[in-house]
């Protein structure tokens, strides 16, 4: 059927912008009239080539308006984790306490003493205020803090070591990442990375040997993301920082991921602590402020004064500096853990630690909620979630989740639904969706559900 005498009825790209009036105030006349002119484009083409579509006037208004919505809505906006991986760098790792996430709110909303100081009223340092409390919570003599950890690492090495050799460990020359890699960040630094040892086992007589006139630092890299298991040997940071504090060298530990707190009770054993790190004397620690500390993404730098005076100093801090938002909320997960309330504040924290009953409590709430959706099957199960970003490797944790089957829908078309529809990310198993309940937050559950009545529905 040919549908080209449609074309007439196409109304004038002006007379639709007039039409679409409404539209204006809230993307522009030009954007307005962008989309109309690429509407009416498509709905050309698409009758000289012999389709069809409604040319009607509210249709047309209609299109033009579904396609500003779909271009300008927030393109960044919250998902619903139904993973299980706590840190989840895909899904932008840590959650904000409420506190934090306070504090990054009221730091944007009204003005701040970011870099001034309150007692002189004069110019004051931006990185003042969480120093004194790192020093207190760390041990260290001195703190600042960057943007995130792979700038700490590089402003630590291009301070240290440029134009000296660093030695480093072939069993920790890791990729975190995009193009993190040690190797590459010390040609970037200006230093040069000796390496010792092998893959699975390096001594301290490597390092020892190693030394020259021009060895700048040890450096020490958490092997965060992987785990070599078998014949292995690597040096604790307590001989590093021996053997290098008897020749003068200093060292440097990247430690990944910032644990603040204790979780061995769960396993989690791996993982080096910021404060057993800090008391082998080790001259400069770096961590995430975004992965198991759980805090906003941040790289703070702890260590001896004089290293991290020079860092200061060092142009590169200017280039990853902070702002104030990220200051605010780093500084109020760190007041978290002056007491003993990290555990209930941050939710990083609170999702590892959830204990396997209150699991199974949310689980049975959430398959209650499904339970009665016309077409939909599903049941609790014991799973296993994943600390993730980068941390934890090899490491699972007891969880509860709830499969979810839709007759005569796949998982795989189920789980693009809820993904692209709703939001919702969970995994696919045995051709059924699962929904690990330890990441979801308040409300998730009734979403969830909701979501899949929806689906079963056909809506
Ligand atoms: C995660 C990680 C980094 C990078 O930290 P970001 O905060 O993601 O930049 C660097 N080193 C180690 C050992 C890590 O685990």
């Amino acid at each position: 059927m040919d549908n080209r005498h449609k074309l007439r009825n196409l109304p004038k790209i002006d007379e639709l912008v007039m039409r679409l009036e409404r539209l204006h105030e809230v993307y522009g006349k030009d954007m307005v009239t962008t989309s109309c002119r690429e509407i009416i484009d498509e709905m050309r083409s698409t009758l000289l080539s012999g389709g069809d579509c409604d040319v009607a006037p509210q249709a047309v208004e209609m299109a033009v308006e579904n396609k500003l919505q779909a271009i300008y809505a927030p393109h960044l906006h919250s998902v619903i984790n139904a993973t299980g991986v706590v840190l989840h760098t895909n899904l932008g790792r840590a959650v904000l306490s409420e506190r934090a996430a306070r504090a990054a709110y009221m730091a944007a909303r009204s003005y701040s003493n970011l870099e001034y100081d309150i007692e002189k009223g004069a110019r004051g340092s931006r990185y003042s205020h969480i120093e004194k409390l790192l020093c207190r919570l760390t041990g260290a003599e001195s703190a600042m803090v960057v943007n995130n950890n792979a700038a700490a690492v590089m402003l630590i090495l291009s301070t240290m070591a440029k134009g000296h050799e660093v030695v480093c460990s072939r069993g920790e020359l890791v990729e975190i990442g995009g193009a993190f890699r040690v190797p590459e960040i010390m040609a970037q630094s200006g230093g040069t990375l000796v390496e010792v040892g092998t893959t699975n086992k390096t001594h301290l007589s490597d390092y020892v040997n190693a030394v020259n006139e021009n060895t700048g630092a040890f450096l020490k890299v958490h092997t965060s993301n992987f785990k070599v298991v078998g014949f292995t040997e690597e040096v604790s940071l307590e001989d590093m920082v021996r053997v290098g504090h008897e020749r003068n060298i200093p060292v440097i530990y990247d430690l990944g991921s910032g644990l603040m707190c204790d979780l061995s009770d769960l396993g989690i054993c791996d993982e080096p602590k910021v404060l057993e790190a800090m008391k082998t004397g080790v001259d400069v620690l770096s961590f995430s402020g975004d992965k198991l500390l759980g805090g906003p993404q941040a790289g703070i730098i702890v260590g001896k004064k004089e290293y991290i005076d020079r860092m200061k100093k060092n142009p590169l801090t200017r280039a990853f500096r902070v702002d104030k938002m990220t200051f605010a909320a780093l500084e109020e997960t760190m007041r978290s853990y002056l007491g003993s309330s990290c555990e209930k504040d941050i939710p990083t924290i609170a999702m590892i630690r959830r204990p396997v009953e209150e699991l199974d409590l949310r689980a049975k709430k959430l398959k209650k909620l499904l339970t009665g959706i016309n077409g939909v099957t599903s049941a609790v199960m014991r799973e296993k979630s994943q600390v993730g970003g980068g941390s934890v490797p090899g490491e699972f944790l007891d969880t509860r989740a709830v499969w979810v089957e839709i007759k005569d829908l796949s998982a795989a078309a189920t789980e693009e639904k809820l993904r692209k529809e709703y939001s919702i990310i969970c995994r696919v198993a045995k051709d059924r969706v699962v929904f690990d309940v330890r990441t979801l937050l308040d409300g998730d559950d009734k979403k969830i559900a909701e979501a899949i009545r929806n689906i079963s529905e056909g809506k």
